[in-house]
């Protein structure tokens, strides 16, 4: 039998073009600020699928997903419950029917509706969108771009937004092109759960396996932290959300900023301990790196 001898040096070139480190954005508060469209038209489908609206109190959207926010604020403005189907205020008349009908507990009934739910909030954000400018956080547009530049680093996203949620909060920005993967709230309820989605993409994608600190989940929230941790990530947290410096230190991230306004320390500690390979390679326009985000 022939036995093929490794083309070792093609298998040096293709090794050097592939990237070793997979950097993971969140986007609300972490990308951009939408400067409340998202929660707006979350409430606004919560109203129109389930009947029910009410005060936020100290409830926060900070590091949840969308379904994830969905069934929590459904049930806590009573979705289901015989009294929120007494005080419809009638303009829903099958909602109505439904909630009385409804065989089951409030949380099954909220579950059933919860894809319902997420096809309404994304027309609702459609709207919300349009009214707003979107908002790219200081030193955002450096940082990705630069990454996005670097042989070394696959972009993607990490997100509890929903994908065509996500698609649609970044599109105005102009930077959606430059993340190439992404795990996302239409995946997964749970945060934790989104770091494997994304690096077993991310395998798809370019046949390797991203480990441990390879590994990069960058966010605003305690949430993004710790979600990582089962993988050994990574963890940058950037204080631009509503979480201080001081109460994201706690939650003892890798590497901690105000924001990214000075972004060449953050670009470097996020591409630390990565030897660059591809020093005076040429740009992402000329890499021809594979991507799954349209
Ligand atoms: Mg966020």
């Amino acid at each position: 039998m022939v036995r093929e001898e490794p083309d070792e040096a093609a298998g040096a070139r293709y090794t050097a073009s592939m990237p070793d480190r997979l950097v993971l954005f969140d986007i609300d508060c972490t990308l951009i600020d939408a400067h409340g469209a998202g929660g707006r038209a979350i409430i606004r489908a919560i109203k129109d699928v389930y009947g029910v609206e009410g005060e936020l109190g100290d409830y926060s959207f900070h590091g949840r997903t969308d379904p994830g926010i969905i069934s929590d604020l459904a049930a806590l403005w009573g979705a289901g419950e015989p009294d929120a189907a007494a005080s419809a205020d009638g303009t829903q008349p099958e909602v109505v029917h439904e909630l009385v009908e409804a065989m089951g507990t409030p949380a099954a009934l909220i579950e059933r509706r919860v894809d319902e739910c997420i096809a309404r909030y994304l027309d609702a954000l459609r709207e919300e969108i349009a009214r707003v400018d979107v908002e790219t956080l200081p030193g955002i547009r450096e940082l990705v771009t630069a990454l996005a530049a670097d042989r070394r680093a696959l972009v993607g996203l990490l997100t509890g937004n929903v994908a065509e949620g996500a698609r649609l909060k970044l599109e105005p920005t102009g930077l959606l092109p430059l993340f190439k993967v992404g795990a996302y709230g239409s995946d997964s309820a749970l945060r934790a759960d989104l770091p494997a989605v994304a690096v077993a993409r991310a395998e798809r994608l370019h046949g390797r396996r991203f480990r441990g600190k390879d590994v990069v989940v960058i966010g605003d929230t305690p949430a993004d932290i710790e979600c990582g941790a089962s993988l050994g990530v990574t963890a940058v947290a950037v204080a631009t959300g509503r979480y201080s410096v001081d109460e994201l230190a706690a939650h003892e991230p890798d590497h901690l900023y105000a924001d990214f306004s000075d972004w060449r320390p953050a670009y470097d500690e996020i591409m630390g301990g990565a030897p660059d390979r591809t020093a005076g390679s040429s740009g992402p326009a000329e890499r021809g790196q594979r991507s799954e985000i349209g």
